[in-house]
């Protein structure tokens, strides 16, 4: 056990909402956008100087590789709280017209396969935009948020403009319902979503969700096939596959389909699976028991309905949650493989011949956060990437993220943007721009 964290209940969410209202009201609003993007600059660059330490934390908390935590989130964290920062002084250029207002106090409701840097793409926006947050991580992986308060007691930030609550899904249901939240913003199971909806609908609170995702990644016959076995692989095993947006669909064209899950095979036997904190870990733990036992029972459910399971052999740990890179071919459009969001380093593969065919079955699912297409033809790229159903779409790359790019679904991948000026609108009291 790393350690013991408090339940907050309905007097805890109170309080909390309470204190970020009483420094909205006497404090944040009336904070000049120099005075904010001041705190917020100073919060990034205490995330950089305390890196390593919340890296280790990242990792030690969740399972994820300390590779992933130090090379990609904890950088990341800190770029999502520098861009904002410098819009909080300029929000009048944004296109939000020539004086945007605040919203008042944000909900903010966070899963547990990215806790720090999702907590970074609600909180940073938020304050920019002069809102004060009440955040709840998962409760599975409240750590780096618990410290992330203590950063922000560091940068000397006005008490109540940020407070941070532990606890379920309890105490997230009472923080959303809260009467005196003005915007909710959540990340998290489709599932949850639609109740959140359901919850905030027929009140004045604004709403941004960001659900899951059933993305396909399309490769053609002219793709640079190693670069594209890279970006697959990057795809769907980043972050043992706990990633909304991953490709966990692989699109082949059928001449290369052979070829290019041979070179698949022979990359992911190279992968090594284990200790999350030694630095040459690829895969990492999975969360928590009941992720390894919706993984364990999705990937049942492929075999049973007929498709077929591979995975490269690698050692297990004795102790822990663990789920070796799998990959599953004659998958058929109908399997629950190929329809459900399994969260796991579970990849399925079916095949196309043409770029229409490609197109209907990419999207073929009721989710639509993102794509990638693989091709040397930047025609095909431009033709294709506009006719995704999906609100991020990569081209010859996969996972990318920039805080400057707005990130955000179509359909049941929910609404609302995060990052970028489309992110700002969120968080100002204008119509959603996206
Ligand atoms: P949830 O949607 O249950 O959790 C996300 C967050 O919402 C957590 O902080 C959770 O608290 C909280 N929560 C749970 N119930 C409520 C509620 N009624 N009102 C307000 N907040 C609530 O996701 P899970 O962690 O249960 O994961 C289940 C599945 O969801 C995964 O297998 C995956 O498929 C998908 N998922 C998608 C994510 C994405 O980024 N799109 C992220 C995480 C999961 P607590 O953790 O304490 O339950």
């Amino acid at each position: 056990m790393l350690s013991e964290v408090a339940e907050a209940g309905q007097a805890d969410v109170d309080a909390a909402v309470a204190a970020a209202r009483r420094a909205y009201d006497k404090t944040w609003s009336k904070m000049s956008g120099e005075g904010r993007a001041k705190y917020i600059f100073r919060i990034a660059r205490l995330i950089q100087e305390r890196s390593r330490e919340l890296a280790v934390l990242e990792t030690l908390d969740n399972g994820k590789p300390i590779r992933e935590s130090r090379d990609v989130d904890l950088p990341l964290v800190a770029a999502h709280f520098f861009y904002p920062a410098g819009w909080a002084d300029k929000l009048e250029f944004a296109g939000y017209g020539p004086d945007p207002k605040s919203l008042g106090v944000a909900a903010q409701v966070i899963p547990w396969n990215f806790p720090l840097l999702m907590l970074a793409w609600k909180v940073a926006p938020a304050l920019a935009c002069g809102n004060t947050v009440v955040l709840k991580p998962a409760e599975t992986t409240p750590l780096t948020a618990l410290a992330f308060a203590d950063i922000c007691q560091q940068a000397g930030l006005p008490p109540g403009v940020v407070n941070i609550i532990t606890g379920a899904g309890e105490t997230g249901r009472m923080l959303v319902e809260h009467p005196d939240v003005d915007k909710v913003a959540f990340t998290g199971s489709t599932e949850v979503g639609k109740a959140i909806q359901r919850a905030v609908a027929g009140t004045k609170k604004k709403l941004t969700l960001e659900l899951g995702g059933k993305a396909a990644n399309i490769v053609f016959d002219d793709a640079p096939i190693d670069q594209a076995i890279e970006g697959i692989v990057n795809g769907i095993y980043f972050n043992q596959g706990h990633v909304c947006c991953a490709g966990s669909r692989l699109l082949l064209q059928e001449s290369v389909a052979d070829e290019a899950l041979a070179s698949l095979k022979r990359r992911l036997t190279t992968l090594r699976l284990g200790d999350p904190l030694d630095k040459n870990t690829d895969i990492g733990a999975i969360n928590s028991s009941m992720q390894l036992t919706k993984i364990e029972e999705l990937t049942a459910s492929g075999e049973a309905e007929g498709a077929e399971r591979w995975s490269p052999t690698c050692a297990i740990p004795d102790k822990g949650f663990w789920f070796p890179p799998t990959v599953f071919t004659n998958v058929t459009q109908a399997h629950r493989i190929a329809r459900e969001e399994i969260f796991g380093p579970v990849l399925s593969v079916l095949t196309f011949r043409t770029p229409e065919e490609a197109v209907a079955k990419a999207n073929n699912t009721p989710f639509g956060l993102s794509a990638g297409i693989w091709t040397e033809k930047g025609s095909r790229i431009l033709w294709m990437a506009s006719q995704m159903r999906a609100g991020i779409v990569w081209a010859n790359t996969f996972n990318r993220f920039d805080p400057t790019s707005p990130f955000g679904g179509f359909k049941e991948s929910g609404f609302g943007r995060e990052g970028g000026v489309q992110g700002l609108g969120a968080y100002l009291n204008v119509e959603d721009p996206s």
